[in-house]
């Protein structure tokens, strides 16, 4: 595949804090990378420099050519809402909403008038398996439920990357079993996948490639063989 995400050289300083210190690395379209490090390696530093977060203090993040160092805030929020979807753990569901309005609004919020974002919505939690539950509100799922939910929403704008920190790590097994299927299949369907983790079980099942971080740097690369 062509590649959708290039760091060359990127630094994050906060202060006197180096969160990344020249981090090089490609992500090519289809492919799932998980990437794994201690506490405080500068996991999710990475993940919001490709999500549009933030910006790198040094270096360039290029998502689809793009240069997101660079846009101005409103080319981020476009950015983001366009090419960029996110799960996080927990969920960032909006409670006073019903489950489909939470995913209809990320496509109203580009644009996208209310019939036809509820329709997309529908789609999407029939093919995710919870069109029972698009009327409940998010106090009412259970876990797994809710991130479905968020899957949903992060797929509303058929993103070129699906970006997800720590998917897993608010639910019980069963749960978290179901979020890794889902994530394998969408990634198997050709959704690109980039995915922070502390769990070796999660990054062996969902991704192709492992990126170690330490100390804000790349330590290592590894192909992952896929497992059962
Ligand atoms: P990880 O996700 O691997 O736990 P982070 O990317 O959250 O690591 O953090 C990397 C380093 O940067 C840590 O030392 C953290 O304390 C620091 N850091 C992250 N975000 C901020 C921030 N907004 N302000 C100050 N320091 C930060
Ligand atoms: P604002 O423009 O007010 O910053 P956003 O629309 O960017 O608000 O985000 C609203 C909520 O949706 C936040 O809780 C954020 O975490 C979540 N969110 C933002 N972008 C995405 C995305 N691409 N995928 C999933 N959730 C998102």
């Amino acid at each position: 595949g062509k590649t959708v995400v290039r760091l060359d050289g990127v630094r994050r300083e906060y202060g006197e804090t180096t969160a990344l210190d020249g981090v090089t690395l490609e992500i090519r379209a289809g492919e799932a990378v998980a990437v794994m490090g201690p506490s405080g390696c500068g996991k999710s530093t990475l993940l919001n420099m490709i999500a549009g977060l933030d910006r790198p203090t040094a270096g360039t993040v290029l998502v689809h050519g793009e240069d997101v160092g660079r846009l101005s805030e409103k080319g981020l929020a476009l950015y983001r809402r366009r090419r960029i979807g996110m799960i996080f753990q927990f969920f960032n569901l909006v409670d006073d909403l019903s489950a489909l309005d939470n995913v209809a609004l990320a496509a109203q919020l580009t644009g996208t008038p209310a019939r036809p974002a509820r329709r997309r919505a529908m789609e999407l939690f029939e093919e995710l398996g919870i069109a029972d539950r698009a009327n409940a509100h998010p106090a009412v799922l259970s876990g797994g439920e809710r991130q479905r939910v968020a899957v949903a929403r992060a797929l509303m704008n058929r993103p070129a990357l699906l970006l997800a920190d720590e998917p897993t790590g608010a639910l019980d097994s069963r749960a978290g079993e179901q979020v890794m299927d889902l994530l394998l299949d969408l990634n198997q369907i050709g959704q690109t996948l980039v995915l922070v983790t502390h769990d070796e079980h999660l990054a062996r099942r969902c991704a192709g490639r492992l990126v170690t971080l330490a100390d804000g740097r790349v330590t290592g690369q590894h192909t992952l063989e896929p497992s059962a």
